[in-house]
């Protein structure tokens, strides 16, 4: 966020008109907001962390600062609800809004949920199934493990056309972890797939058979236990490929079995699905049409912005990023004008 608008943020903050803006603002505009979280961990040293810091969307303390400001400014939803609006059986509250957390890592349950609880907010988790209970990091973030953990080495990733030249700087590292992040998201799954096998073989790192405590899937013991109370769960992929890179029978695989997982899981149906990554170029109009075809409700994008009653698509909802770096402030200036500062 730019200085100006931080500057804006904490301004109208300190004069305390954000909620006010926001209490005006929904009178004349008719709006969903829906919030995208990543994880929630507190960080000692962040240079003791081997995982992708971009990640993590914010402390323990923040996230509870957030959930006590939706809490009293806001009615959080989830998408059942949503559905019971839209078929006319429910009624729309004032200021609706839904938290999400995407991919499925384990601080879900152990930081957001006892909070969320506490707070007695309701959220959807959104996970790629193939990976709950296993001890495999999410595959980007065992990329970013690898970038960031291996010794000084030149890597040939002649799959994705990328030469990377790792040395002590760790900053450097970071930059060639983003460049090589966003690679992975524009050549085909296949070469997805292999990079990655290549990247393993040349930095000498083995899938671990232990869980890595900085980097873990939930259990289904867990996501049962949130599912019960208050929890909602909704599919992203069985494998988080980039939707856009499949044919038309893996992409059906990825929306179609992941449903079916989770329905059999939880024993309840399984209405929303949020695009793996999921910025524009992310998903096209082929998952738009199969997440219905499957019979999901609704699908989230990652695509920044709020969703108007009056127009909104039901299988591109768009989401608000919630950010590590970002003050209370700036969370409270997005929610109250977010097309100013989101
Ligand atoms: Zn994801």
């Amino acid at each position: 966020m730019g200085s100006k608008k931080a500057f804006a943020g904490r301004a109208l903050s300190a004069l305390g008109l954000l909620p006010v803006i926001a209490g005006l603002r929904s009178r004349y505009v008719s709006e969903l907001m829906i919030l995208a979280y990543h994880r929630i961990v507190d960080l000692a040293d962040d240079t003791e962390y081997k995982f992708d810091l971009d990640l993590i969307s914010a402390s323990s303390d923040d996230f509870e600062w957030q959930m006590t400001f939706v809490k009293k400014h806001y009615n959080p939803i989830t998408f059942f609800d949503l559905v019971e609006i839209t078929a006319g059986r429910m009624q729309m509250p004032p200021r609706p809004l839904i938290v999400t957390f995407d991919d499925g890592f384990d601080d879900n349950y152990t930081v957001a949920f006892p909070i969320l609880k506490k707070c007695n907010v309701p959220a959807t988790i959104f996970i790629s199934t193939d990976y709950i209970g296993g001890t495999k990091p999410f595959w980007f973030d065992w990329v970013a493990y690898m970038i960031l953990c291996a010794d000084n080495m030149m890597i040939d990733l002649h799959s994705a056309d990328l030469v990377l030249e790792l040395n002590s700087d760790r900053n450097q590292r970071k930059l060639l972890l983003k460049t090589l992040l966003q690679r992975l998201k524009e050549i085909p799954n296949s070469s997805r797939i292999t990079t990655i096998e290549i990247l393993e073989h040349q930095t000498g790192f083995v899938k671990n058979k232990e869980k890595f405590s900085q980097s873990a899937p939930l259990t289904w013991e867990q996501v049962k236990e949130m599912s019960a109370s208050n929890i909602e769960f909704g599919s992203h992929s069985v494998t988080h490929p980039i939707f856009s890179n499949l044919d038309d029978d893996e992409l059906y695989y990825e929306i179609e079995h992941s449903k079916n997982v989770l329905e059999d899981q939880l024993a309840k149906p399984c209405q929303v699905l949020a695009y793996p990554v999921g910025g524009k170029n992310a998903f096209d109009k082929r998952a738009l049409k199969m997440a219905e075809q499957c019979g999901y409700e609704f699908s989230t994008s990652y695509v920044n912005g709020t969703n108007s009653f009056v127009c909104y698509e039901k299988y591109a909802l768009k989401r608000l990023h919630v950010e590590r770096y970002q003050s209370r402030e700036e969370f409270a200036a997005m929610l109250s004008l977010p097309s100013i500062f989101m």
